[in-house]
């Protein structure tokens, strides 16, 4: 730390970002990435824009707005884009928390959670898991300030079901509830429908996830206007070119290709099906994940012996050294081949401990 770094943020512990490694070729299956590239019309599209990099992003991505409004069946007023998914989370941080209003979320759930709280200066509040890694919905009625629900949950993958959330919207009318549905697409039901009736819902998702553009950096939020202006002055206030033109233009292209978006789906949700089959075949057991990653331990092998003698292997997955789930690891559902790949690994390592 410098000296002249702020007091403000001298006890800040930022988020680790899963490892991405550049000096070897890995079976990368530690960031939930998805396995196939972008849409093809996303990366013509995104190779045209860059001809005009030479001017400003439109900072209302007025082109990109109608096509994923009508996705969802919203209003454009009730979407707004951002940097990824991470920004938006800080802006609603931002907006909808402060000393009064704290963020309450799950115990185990997505590593920023906390990092946004003490980064804008607001208290937290964490509720435990049940023992089996699920969310008990009643934890978070009336909770008393801004409520963050990953839908699915990470690392766990486990969900709750919209008429859930319903719940937990109905009970906390005075506060906002944002609800991050990063990975919905692979087989959990979204609260978009419940947008028009709950002005306290906030509902985050990504393009880095099921459209394939982790790197382009493109998340996105839908609720009611009100909430969205909020999020607008946040955003003009802060960085109003947040979107650049080449992600933009990509954003356009993998809205536009459904089928293409159905397809990487429905591959991984199918392979999701293949790896915990495999994995339970060699002894693991897996929580019922409707995201595309798997959340497994092994009653012989300890989580992170698994992780380093994985990752020796060339087979890069994620440990966490929280003790909860120390056990446990979170792996990426990769392609049909990429899962050949780690079992072998796995069977490997499995019989080297012999
Ligand atoms: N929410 C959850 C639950 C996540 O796991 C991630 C990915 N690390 C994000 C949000 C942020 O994703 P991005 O910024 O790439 O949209």
């Amino acid at each position: 730390m410098s000296r002249f770094f702020s007091s403000k943020y001298a006890g800040l512990t930022p988020y680790t970002p899963g490892e991405q490694p550049q000096e070897r070729e890995y079976t990368k299956l530690n960031t939930n990435e998805s396995p196939f590239p972008p849409s093809p019309i996303a990366q013509r599209l995104a190779r045209q824009a860059a001809g005009n990099l030479q001017l400003y992003s439109d900072p209302e991505c007025r082109k990109l707005v109608p096509i994923a409004a009508e996705t969802f069946g919203v209003k454009p007023e009730q979407i707004l884009f951002s940097n990824g998914s991470d920004e938006m989370l800080n802006y609603a941080y931002m907006a909808f928390c402060d000393a009064d209003t704290p963020a309450v979320f799950p115990e185990i759930s997505y590593g920023f959670y906390p990092v946004f709280a003490e980064v804008n200066n607001v208290p937290y509040r964490t509720i435990p898991l049940n023992d089996d890694f699920s969310i008990n919905p009643e934890d978070y009625y009336g909770a008393g300030g801004t409520v963050i629900i990953a839908n699915p949950n990470a690392p766990t993958g486990i969900a709750l079901s919209a008429s859930q959330i319903e719940g937990i919207l109905k009970a906390n009318p005075d506060n906002v509830v944002i609800i991050d549905e990063a990975y919905v697409d692979f087989g959990c039901e979204s609260c978009i429908g419940l947008i028009d009736e709950y002005p306290n819902l906030l509902v985050v998702q990504t393009c880095s996830k099921s459209r394939s553009l982790a790197g382009g950096r493109l998340g996105f939020a839908l609720g009611n206007e009100a909430l969205i202006r909020d999020l607008n002055t946040i955003k003009y206030s802060t960085n109003p070119y947040n979107i650049n033109t080449m992600t933009m233009w990509a954003g356009i292209g993998a809205f536009t290709d459904k089928a293409y978006f159905d397809w990487c789906c429905a591959k991984i949700i199918e392979n999701r099906a293949y790896t915990k089959q495999a994995l339970e075949g060699l002894g693991f057991t897996c929580t019922d994940s409707k995201s595309n990653f798997l959340f497994v331990k092994h009653p012989g092998i300890d989580g992170e012996k698994l992780y380093l003698q994985c990752k020796e292997k060339g087979v890069l997955i994620r440990h966490f050294t929280i003790p909860k789930i120390k056990d446990y690891n979170r792996i990426t559902v990769g392609t049909r081949e990429q899962t050949d790949i780690l079992i072998r690994t796995i069977r490997e390592i499995m019989e080297e401990a012999k």
